[in-house]
């Protein structure tokens, strides 16, 4: 197997903890949900599914910030218990291998490049769109909901 050219971002953990303190002051934008779908609640943070019974929490994440044409703010979902944050970032997350779009941007933020995946070829659609050098980096989202999933840098 080849050495991988790029670097899986998952969310920084700052972002979860205080997704988890604002949870916990009732904040409207921050809903707590018991899991009832093995598929339905990808965790950003520790980058796996949630499993039914446990509880997560939706709130709003700039993955694209304010002040561009393509700013962006979407729902995420992360565990409301404290989770260890993804660290094979060589590796693609095995959890998402289905049903992930692919989404390239410039240093602008300019989204530069779109590619839907099959689950065999993740790793060659974002090989592909690191390969043009205008590609700062490039978003994972879920295909059907358009929710963030998470980041990819060159390594
Ligand atoms: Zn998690």
């Amino acid at each position: 197997m080849k050495t991988s050219t790029f670097r899986i971002v998952p969310l920084p953990t700052e972002v979860a903890e205080e997704a988890r303190h604002v949870a916990e002051s009732g904040a409207a934008d921050h809903a707590v949900i018991k899991v009832d779908s093995a598929t339905g609640y990808p965790c950003r943070h520790c980058l796996r599914w949630a499993k039914p019974g446990e509880r997560v929490i939706l709130f709003p994440y700039a993955s694209i910030p304010g002040g561009h044409p393509y700013s962006e703010t979407g729902p995420i979902f992360v565990h409301a218990e404290p989770c260890e944050r993804y660290g094979a970032t060589r590796e693609y997350p095995a959890d998402f291998r289905n049903g992930r779009a692919f989404r390239a941007y410039d240093a602008n933020y300019n989204m530069i490049d779109a590619e839907v995946a099959n689950a065999n070829e993740p790793e060659a659609v974002i090989e592909k769109l690191l390969q043009n050098s205008e590609t700062e980096f490039v978003d994972a989202r879920s295909v059907t909901r358009g929710c963030f999933t998470f980041r990819i840098q060159r390594s």
